[in-house]
């Protein structure tokens, strides 16, 4: 069920739960900004979450509030997470759904990074 993005941040979240190790995910990388691991559900060959450590629920949430060091950490991360699985050759998506329209399901900021085939139009008309 889509979330409202504009909602405050729920601590009982599935990716907080995972952050917590709570529940279990496999985990590809983490420092101190961020953590991935492998999409339970996967849509293409290679599928990748990249999660901020911090309490954001959106890119909305994540863009306003996260410190300036918080925000280039997570981005050089999901940059580091592709680089290191090999991405980079064959090229790779990223995607973050922010709110009901996006369709976002956890409300903790997600980056999924999808590649291993031609990933066709970005949308489906
Ligand atoms: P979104 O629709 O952008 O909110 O994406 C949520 C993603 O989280 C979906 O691709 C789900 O397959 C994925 N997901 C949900 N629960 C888990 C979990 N426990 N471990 C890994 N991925 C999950």
């Amino acid at each position: 069920m889509p979330i409202d993005a504009t909602l405050p941040y729920d601590d009982e979240n599935i990716f907080a739960k995972i952050l917590r190790g709570e529940i279990p995910s496999t985990r590809v990388y983490e420092d101190e900004f961020a953590i991935a691991f492998h999409d339970i559900a996967p849509v293409a060959p290679h599928h990748i979450l990249v999660i901020p450590r911090g309490a954001y629920v959106s890119w909305d949430d994540f863009s306003a509030r996260a410190s300036d060091a918080e925000i280039a950490g997570f981005v050089r991360a999901v940059g580091a997470v592709a680089r290191d699985a090999g991405m980079v050759g064959d090229g790779y998506r990223l995607l973050a759904n922010i709110g009901r329209d996006a369709g976002q399901e956890v409300p903790h900021l997600h980056v999924h990074i999808l590649s291993g085939r031609p990933l066709g139009p970005m949308l489906a008309r």
